[in-house]
């Protein structure tokens, strides 16, 4: 015990020690922890405020949703809102809540770092490339989006999205993939063994033909920044396909959960229902609306245990960035000086529905993938909260780099164009010397190209075998 008393005493003297000198020599010091403590205050309350609004925009595509199916069952008309509207161009408007959020700490400039002129250049593309990005005379959605977009981070901005998901007109071919070039700059071989792609390895690149890059859909789906990631299908495409037979009519389970949904009593239908129609096009969660614990394996970081059910749901995330500017510590002789740094915050709107065959609260993605509250004017969505960077899984691909759609429309796998990243990469690759390194190091290394945790689905992509 006195042992243990001692102990303390002189770690104690130590600190005191410690403090003093820094006290005396710098209080800077203080100045530094206390701005950066503020920003990641402010990027926080911009992460919140932005999934808050992802939630709000889900609600309010659920309520139309269930409007509308209940004018569809009741064979009345319906008359809302163009739903791709609040999916495509609504989470800008979280872009423009999570910079109002970061603003009352503050920051009323941060810093710009250099990805908005990647992203200012992919907003001329919109505009100016109609092959590209298609539009009509009566459907000028992209442009739209493109002057939206701008406005929201005019100012300039103090928060950008950390990660977005360009609506990546589609390519072909290993030229035009941009998961490939992942691979090559985070020298991921494994890929090439746990994706079968080790065939790549022989042969000679120069001899392939050229990408050809396919226009972006005219009517998008998702915006690019927090997308809330809906798909709108009709009947026979979606999940409730098997809940309608022609002739015969709707399931039991589907006509329950109608009633629960809508408020309606099962004597309210009509025959004449439009539910079903090819034509009648429904909001659902889309893929990326899985299960964390498919997507994770528990034992590993960044979750260990388990997920409570009601929230084990990936679907959409509002990840934010800011870059402010530090004080530094001063040093003796040397004026004051600071440093930038980079804060993220990612965040995600959460919420439960009622179990209809068990009873208690389950994912939102309980009710087939279709996007509805519980019982009429409930909420799907009730919070928001910040997420573990990095928790959130993200699909890899290289789209919003400065460069990209230069590379794959005007450059070729036979004669690549000086100056451009990807060509470089291109180049290192078409060397026979380079490819032979990989295969050795595969060679050498097969123990560790093994997928973690057994038993899933062996994971696509470079990252997770990165040496
Ligand atoms: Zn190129």
């Amino acid at each position: 015990m006195k042992a243990k008393k001692g102990q303390v005493a002189v770690y104690l003297v130590l600190v005191l020690v410690a403090l003093a000198v820094l006290m005396l020599a710098n209080v800077n010091v203080f100045l530094a922890v206390r701005s950066k403590n503020r920003m990641m205050n402010a990027v926080d309350a911009a992460a919140l405020a932005a999934a808050k609004y992802q939630g709000y925009l889900l609600n309010r595509i659920g309520e139309e949703n269930v409007k509308r199916l209940r004018a569809a069952v009741l064979g009345e008309p319906y008359e809302g809102p163009d739903l791709h509207v609040l999916s495509f161009f609504g989470p800008v408007e979280a872009l423009v809540k999570a910079n109002d959020a970061a603003r009352e700490w503050g920051y009323e400039t941060g810093k710009v770092p250099d990805s908005i002129n990647a992203f200012l250049d992919h907003l001329g593309e919109i505009r100016n490339d109609a092959e590209l990005y298609p539009r009509s005379e009566e459907n000028q959605l992209w442009p739209m989006y493109a002057d939206r977009l701008a406005a929201a981070l005019s100012g300039p901005p103090a928060v950008l999205p950390s990660y977005m998901e360009m609506v990546n007109p589609g390519t072909s071919g290993l030229f035009g993939s941009g998961g490939f070039y992942d691979v090559l700059a985070a020298k991921a071989w494994c890929w090439f063994t746990i994706g079968g792609n080790s065939s790549l390895l022989e042969g000679d690149p120069t001899s392939l033909p050229p990408a050809e890059v396919t226009p972006a859909p005219e009517y998008p789906e998702n915006s690019e920044v927090f997308s809330l990631h809906v798909t709108y299908q009709s009947w026979a495409d979606s999940d409730w396909a098997e809940e309608y037979e022609p002739g015969i009519g709707f399931s039991e389970k589907w006509t329950n959960f109608v009633c629960q949904v809508t408020g309606l009593e099962p004597a309210d239908f009509v025959r004449n229902s439009s539910a079903a129609d090819p034509e009648s096009v429904w909001a659902f969660y889309d893929g990326n609306w899985k299960t964390w614990s498919s997507t994770f394996n528990p034992d590993n970081f960044p979750i260990a245990g388990s997920v409570r059910p009601e929230y084990d749901v990936a679907g959409c995330v509002a990840a934010c960035m800011m870059i402010g500017e530090v004080q530094q510590i001063e040093e003796e002789g040397e004026a004051r000086k600071s440093r930038d740094l980079l804060i993220t915050a990612d965040a995600k709107p959460l919420g439960t529905v009622e179990d209809l065959e068990g009873g208690g609260r389950v994912p939102v993605t309980a009710y087939n993938r279709f996007i509805a509250a519980s019982r009429p004017g409930e909420q799907i969505f009730t919070e928001a909260q910040l997420a573990l960077v990095g928790s959130v899984p993200r699909s890899p691909g290289v789209s919003m780099e400065s460069g990209w759609y230069e590379h794959v429309k005007h450059h070729s796998p036979k004669s690549p164009s000086p100056g451009c990243d990807y060509c470089t990469l291109w180049s290192q690759w078409c060397e026979p010397s380079y490819r032979r390194s990989i295969q050795d190091w595969i060679k050498n290394h097969a123990e560790e190209c093994r997928p973690k945790g057994g038993g899933g689905p062996a994971q696509k992509g470079g990252y997770p075998y990165a040496h």
